[in-house]
């Protein structure tokens, strides 16, 4: 009794301190005399000869002896995370197999967030105010004395935007004593979007949807697939929610595939609510990011939206997430913690009792499967806002009407662009590959220019003159002489990239206006904005780009979409091939004609006869999903089995190989689970690593997590090999 009693007391005064590091899962500290910590905590802690940030995660184990044990040294001015969040990390954490402190990671990018942001300098009046006969008070200064009357103190920032003065004059009117320098605390607050401004007129599928999701939001967790046709007004539905949880006082999340194309989305956001919502992904500044998290955290902004990483953000008052396009791939983290933001969002909502709507004109088969599973609820808008009937998609037979060698636009295609083009409408050529050629080879002896890191060739990209690998962005100029044979000029271009199709279009259309929009050409919001108002105010004609442009943009003259190269995503063994060509084409076809005038869209093939394109072709979308659904249930394959991918790699690729093959030895056998590999991946060399794939496939109801545990702590990891866990891969490359 006497000693049970001693260890509660000596474990009472002592905490475990997740910190955000992929190691172990947290270390105990002392509580100082004086100090009151609580579960959730932002605390500062030594580390070795350092200090590190952690969050106080529960209680101590008590292994640790008192004198070995370290103090917590201080603790933030920070909102603690939340319970719902902290098992969110470790839910996270365990379904991905990896550290939890690697999750806490990414909850906490901009530590300097933690702390209540400094005060910024301003301006008061001066007291007393100097006598008349005082300094001269010039316009310039009136304007000053006139923005900070009545006020305490003005940002200089402020000061000088308002009263349209440079600093020198401000400086001058301290100097003169009429102005005297105050630190101004900076504004914690997030103007607040407004639920109850006047919306659009829905029609009566909007109006039902929004009926349902008003009722549930507020009313626990639920879970809704937003199924509806490109323009059918997704976006204007999900509005509404968030109206409710605005009404609510709870905060709202929407996840987007493409922050950088954004600006069309705000511009809607602001226009239904009055103002902006506060932005997250990776092209803000740090100063930006510290006071879009403080203002999550603190729950000051109501609506956040974001990239993928979002997700982390902490929202202690989180009622609603959108994960619109919810089928996009880059939702899919592939390095560092692994995990897929839109499973991670409705594991989200369970956890703080909020509602998840995925919205998509083209669901992922898992999210088709977890309606038919009662999962999720199913909202269906089954019409174009404007009426307008989705374009028809054509397929053109490259076989029979394919353009001559070292062309890649069919005269059909090209003679649709041209009527497009003289109608005074746009048209839009889709090709996912950017630079203008995707193999560079050498006329004389065959040598095709590689990447000396990757298994992959070397894209050129002649508008930058270069060579470029497109894994690892090793660059190089085109080189005069082949370095195997020796012989001059002797490099051909082969296959097109957007570069290469510009210049044939070029040549065959002369007066069209064209833009390629690429990652290359299109960098960041502004430059995103910028094409997005040149399609709208037809500054250009063509538009010729990768899947950069495949997203939720509305530009209501583009009546013509031509896919170069429909077959491009089936080539590879990937289970998700046509899937994701499915989706693709529909995205990219669903640009054409959305409004009053129809649109038309033409599939370039070599096997047109493939049942993705056909069905696309016949608008069927119910035979498509039917028959990939088939597919995966007859192999397994998710969302009807379960799938990891383990990767090893490493710089040596004897020792990558023995590990692999050791690891493989090594699998436990277990019912209902399989082992496929090892196998060298399809890009066996990656950044100068070998690579090793091991595919684990296993039924339904194998906890697979608890087996690839199992397996890999019994398994020795050699020095120098990384071995990666992939639940649920995506990327089989
Ligand atoms: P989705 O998100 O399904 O692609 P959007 O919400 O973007 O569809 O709607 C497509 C277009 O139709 C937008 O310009 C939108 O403002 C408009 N729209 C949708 N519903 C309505 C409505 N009920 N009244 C007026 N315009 C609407
Ligand atoms: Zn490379």
């Amino acid at each position: 009794m006497a000693s049970a009693d001693r260890i509660a007391n000596r474990v009472a005064d002592r905490v475990r301190v997740l910190l955000p590091m992929p190691v172990g899962s947290g270390y105990d500290y002392r509580i100082p005399a004086g100090m009151a910590v609580a579960p959730g905590d932002f605390v500062r802690v030594p580390l070795g000869p350092r200090q590190t940030t952690g969050v106080v995660w529960g209680q101590a184990d008590g292994a640790v002896p008192d004198d070995r044990l370290k103090a917590i040294a201080a603790r933030h001015d920070a909102p603690p995370l939340g319970a719902a969040h902290r098992r969110f990390v470790d839910w996270i954490a365990a379904y991905t197999v990896t550290a939890p402190g690697s999750v806490l990671r990414m909850v906490m990018p901009v530590p300097e967030a933690l702390d209540p942001p400094a005060a910024e300098p301003g301006y008061r009046l001066a007291d007393p105010v100097p006598s008349a006969s005082g300094p001269r008070i010039t316009p310039q200064r009136r304007r000053v004395l006139d923005a900070l009357a009545g006020e305490d103190a003005v940002a200089a920032g402020r000061l000088r935007a308002q009263a349209g003065v440079s600093a020198a004059v401000l400086a001058g009117m301290a100097k003169a004593g009429l102005i005297a320098a105050a630190p101004v605390a900076v504004r914690a607050d997030w103007p607040a979007p407004e639920p109850d401004r006047p919306g659009i007129r829905l029609s009566a599928d909007q109006r039902a949807a929004v009926q349902t999701l008003g009722a549930a939001v507020g009313g626990g967790y639920a879970a809704f697939l937003l199924d509806g046709v490109t323009g059918s007004g997704k976006t204007e539905v999900y509005f509404e929610a968030i109206a409710e949880a605005l009404r609510q006082g709870r905060q709202s999340l929407v996840l987007l595939p493409e922050i950088a194309l954004t600006a069309q989305w705000l511009a809607r956001f602001e226009q239904r609510f009055g103002t902006a919502p506060a932005p997250w992904h990776s092209d803000l500044t740090r100063a930006q990011r510290r006071r879009i998290w403080r203002a999550a955290a603190t729950g000051a902004a109501r609506v956040v939206v974001g990239a993928r990483s979002a997700l982390m953000l902490p929202m202690p008052a989180l009622g609603l997430i959108v994960v619109d396009e919810e089928h996009d791939q880059s939702f899919k983290q592939e390095d560092g913690v692994i995990y897929h933001a839109r499973d991670m969002a409705v594991v989200r909502a369970t956890l703080e009792k909020a509602v998840a709507v995925l919205a998509s004109a083209t669901p992922a088969l898992e999210s088709v499967a977890n309606v038919e599973r009662g999962r999720y609820g199913r909202l269906v808008l089954p019409e174009r806002h404007s009426g307008a009937p989705l374009p028809a998609a054509e397929l053109l037979d490259l076989r029979q009407e394919g353009p001559p060698r070292g062309r890649w636009l069919a005269d059909r295609l090209v003679q649709a662009m041209a009527e497009t083009l003289a109608a005074g409408e746009q048209a839009l050529l889709y090709l996912n590959r950017r630079g203008y050629a995707p193999l560079t080879l050498c006329r004389s002896c065959g040598l095709r220019l590689e990447c000396p890191h990757c298994a992959a060739w070397l894209v050129e990209h002649r508008l930058a003159g270069r060579l470029e690998c497109h894994h690892c962005g090793y660059t190089r100029p085109l080189p005069r002489q082949c370095p195997e044979c020796g012989a001059e000029d002797s490099f051909v271009p082969c296959g097109p990239g957007v570069e290469r199709l510009a210049e044939e279009v070029a040549g065959l259309l002369p007066d069209a206006r064209v833009l390629v929009a690429t990652s290359d050409t299109v960098r960041g919001p502004a430059a995103a904005a910028a094409l997005v108002r040149d399609v709208r105010d037809g500054a250009v004609d063509l538009l010729i780009g990768t899947q950069i442009l495949a997203k939720g943009h509305h530009f209501p003259k583009l009546t013509l979409v031509g896919v170069v190269d429909a077959d491009l995503g089936l080539a590879g063994g990937d289970l998700r091939a046509a899937e994701r060509t499915w989706q693709m084409l529909n995205q990219v076809a669903g640009r054409a004609g959305r409004a009053e005038r129809p649109g038309r869209a033409i599939l370039q093939s070599w096997r047109p006869d493939q049942p993705v394109l056909q069905a696309i072709a016949a608008g069927d979308r119910d035979g498509f999903i039917a028959a990939e659904k088939a597919a995966r249930e007859r192999y397994g394959m998710p969302p009807y089995g379960r799938l990891a991918a383990i990767v090893v790699s490493g710089r040596q690729a004897g020792a990558v190989r023995q590990a692999a093959a050791a690891l493989g030895r090594d699998a436990p056998a277990q019912d209902g689970l399989q082992v496929l590999g090892p196998t060298p991946a399809p890009l066996a060399l990656l950044r100068g690593h070998f690579r090793h794939r091991l595919l684990v496939k296993a039924a339904r109801s194998v906890n697979l997590q608890d087996y690839i545990r199992r397996w890999l702590s019994r398994t020795p990891q050699p020095g120098g090999i990384r071995i990666r866990v992939d639940i649920d891969p995506y990327n089989f490359s």
